[in-house]
């Protein structure tokens, strides 16, 4: 039995490094399977990047979360456990709340990478199981933290999901995520070089030309999950900026653990163990959320942050 016990010992080390291999494995496919995605994706838009999305014989009615159960698998515990959720069809709504709340979990079901249990999510009063998903996907900008960018040009990256898109198109794109001066210091500007997955850029850059890239696919929803948590406060108030003006046009959600991220948001909602605590602007859920308002103390008031 020593024997044995010692031999779990010893095995203990390498089956955590194991488990802990195959849970970044899994992201990482996660990423590959949305960028081969993006490539299969139709580019049928035309159009400033940005600009009212072509709405015609489009009901624009946002998206309705309507009492969704979800767990990730029959033994494992329920994540989302009823969550009912209406967002408009343009504005920017953000869901905040602890770590393993369920706040990606939603986003994973709205581009029906998991389906729910029960309940029912509906974009433009349409159940997404319903949708095709080659054009649901295409309708959904998805930009994540370390969003990953490619060797190749700053150009390559930013039409990777819309190679066809026009010189006009990429330049607003870069404008509106305030790259232009970048890209004005840099020796081929455009045409330049990014080095290896990006690295001669900023994280900030690296977030701005993973954001100008969805925004050139042009979604009609865009999904921002935890995309300022590894910059610093300068870079964070460029990105928040560029949202902020990007969610009078289209459908934002945002996903973060950094309330400063969220506070301009039109809507904030607190997720708490897959439940909706509350539901207002940052003014309403200081002055009736106590998870929010401890969080709020916590993060805004001393600088610390929740991630
Ligand atoms: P964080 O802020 O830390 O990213 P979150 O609020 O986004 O957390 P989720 O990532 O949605 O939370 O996770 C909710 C719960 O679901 C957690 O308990 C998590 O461990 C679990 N979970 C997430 N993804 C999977 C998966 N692919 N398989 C099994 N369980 C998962």
């Amino acid at each position: 039995l020593v024997a044995f016990l010692l031999f779990l010992f010893y095995l203990h080390e390498p089956i955590g490094q194991l488990l802990h291999a195959g849970s970044r494995l899994q992201i990482g496919l996660a990423a590959i399977r949305r960028l081969s995605e993006i490539e299969t994706l139709p580019a049928e838009r035309t159009g400033p990047a940005g600009a009212e999305p072509d709405t015609a014989g489009r009901r624009e009615e946002g998206l309705t979360f309507s009492d969704v159960r979800f767990r990730y698998g029959p033994d494992r515990p329920e994540v989302l456990c009823g969550v009912s959720v209406d967002i408009p069809a343009v504005g920017m709504t953000a869901f905040v709340g602890p770590s393993g709340a369920g706040k990606s979990t939603l986003f994973g079901l709205v581009e029906r990478f998991h389906e729910p249990d029960s309940g029912r999510i509906l974009l433009d009063g349409r159940d997404l199981a319903d949708w095709d998903l080659a054009s649901l996907r295409a309708d959904i900008g998805y930009v994540e933290q370390d969003a990953p960018l490619l060797s190749g040009t700053l150009r390559d990256n930013l039409v990777y999901g819309r190679p066809d898109a026009t010189e006009e198109e990429i330049r607003d794109a870069v404008a509106r995520t305030r790259l232009d001066t970048l890209v004005d210091r840099l020796p081929d500007g455009l045409d330049t070089a990014v080095g290896h997955r990006g690295n001669f850029l900023s994280g900030g850059e690296r977030q701005r030309v993973a954001l100008a890239r969805a925004l050139i696919r042009r979604p009609r929803l865009l999904l921002l999950d935890e995309i300022t948590s590894q910059l610093d406060a300068a870079n964070e108030m460029a990105i928040r900026d560029v949202v902020t003006t990007v969610a009078k046009t289209m459908t934002v959600i945002v996903v973060a653990h950094r309330l400063s991220t969220v506070t301009q948001a039109d809507r904030i909602v607190v997720l708490d163990n897959g439940i909706v605590r509350a539901t207002g602007t940052h003014d309403e859920l200081l002055a009736n959320d106590l998870l929010y308002a401890d969080f709020a103390a916590t993060q805004l008031l001393t600088g610390e942050r929740d991630d």
